[in-house]
């Protein structure tokens, strides 16, 4: 039996949401009306939790099956950057925020563009140091630079773990130009195996998650925290790549947009951009 509660949604206020708890009393509030997943505020002292000591997750070996993975992941960065090549300058700079052991920053030092990551953990932003990238220790929603310093920001599979989401996104925004861009990825509560599955599928819920978005609850916070909404073409800038990684970037938007039409994305993309006046 879902329990409605009284709380109120923080993309449409909606009030109304419903307890979505599994097994392991990992818990999150859905809400009817927009289908954003939400963290929502527990009683001290309640069985059920969310999130978890993410500085400790993170340091442990959570990064070395990355490692082992950092071609394809680089691959797959390099895509993800052509589709923003178009809008970048020459030289841009850009911040990947969740840099991980830094395949957007390798991949974007490859384009002639000057990279910072950010981490929330030691780890990963030692990995990327010794390699002579430049990343900090630092949470995405408080970040130690100017106003206005970035033409990009991106977060590949990051939103979904940050528990103050609307002022990580309005952070993004302070640090990004005007006119400048947001790229993310997130996975997608309308996945068709999550909606089959619900609770089961518990690789998109918590304690890693704290939110799960679909395209729509998403794009409508971040108009709501100034962004304008850009079409996502996955594998624009295909000039910037070589010839055997256009060939790759072509079959991987054919594969992402043909499960984009029948919901079998796990995630989608978004890019948004910060108006320039
Ligand atoms: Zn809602």
């Amino acid at each position: 039996m879902s329990i409605v509660t009284d709380e109120v949604c923080e993309n449409c206020e909606y009030e109304g949401l419903v307890e979505f708890v599994n097994k392991q009393g990992h818990y999150l509030l859905r809400c009817p009306q927009c289908d954003l997943y939400q963290k929502g505020f527990l009683d001290a002292g309640s069985s059920v939790h969310y999130g978890r000591e993410t500085d400790t997750v993170y340091e442990s070996n959570y990064h070395t099956h990355y490692a082992k993975r950092l071609p394809a992941k680089k691959m797959t960065a390099m895509i993800r950057l052509g589709a923003a090549a178009r809008y970048m300058p020459q030289g841009a700079r850009i911040l990947d925020v969740g840099c991980s052991i830094g395949a957007t920053l390798r991949s974007a030092v490859k384009l002639g563009w000057n990279p910072t990551g950010v981490d929330i953990s030691q780890a990963a932003v030692d990995y990327c140091r010794k390699d002579g990238l430049d990343a900090y220790k630092v949470d995405g929603h408080q970040l130690p630079f100017e106003d206005g310093t970035f033409d990009l920001v991106t977060n590949w599979h990051v939103i979904e773990h940050i528990p103050y989401v609307m002022d990580a996104i309005a952070e993004w925004r302070r640090v990004l130009k005007p006119g400048g861009v947001l790229m993310l990825e997130t996975p997608a509560s309308n996945f068709y195996k999550a909606k089959k599955l619900g609770l089961a599928h518990l690789k998109f819920w918590p304690p890693d998650h704290v939110y799960t978005f679909n395209r729509n609850n998403l794009s409508s916070m971040l108009k709501k925290s100034g962004y304008e909404i850009l079409p996502t073409r996955l594998t624009g800038g295909l000039t910037k790549l070589r010839p055997n990684m256009t060939l790759y970037a072509m079959a991987y938007r054919g594969y992402r947009e043909t499960c984009r039409r029948f919901n079998l994305c796990k995630s989608f993309e978004l890019t948004c951009r910060k108006p320039a006046a």
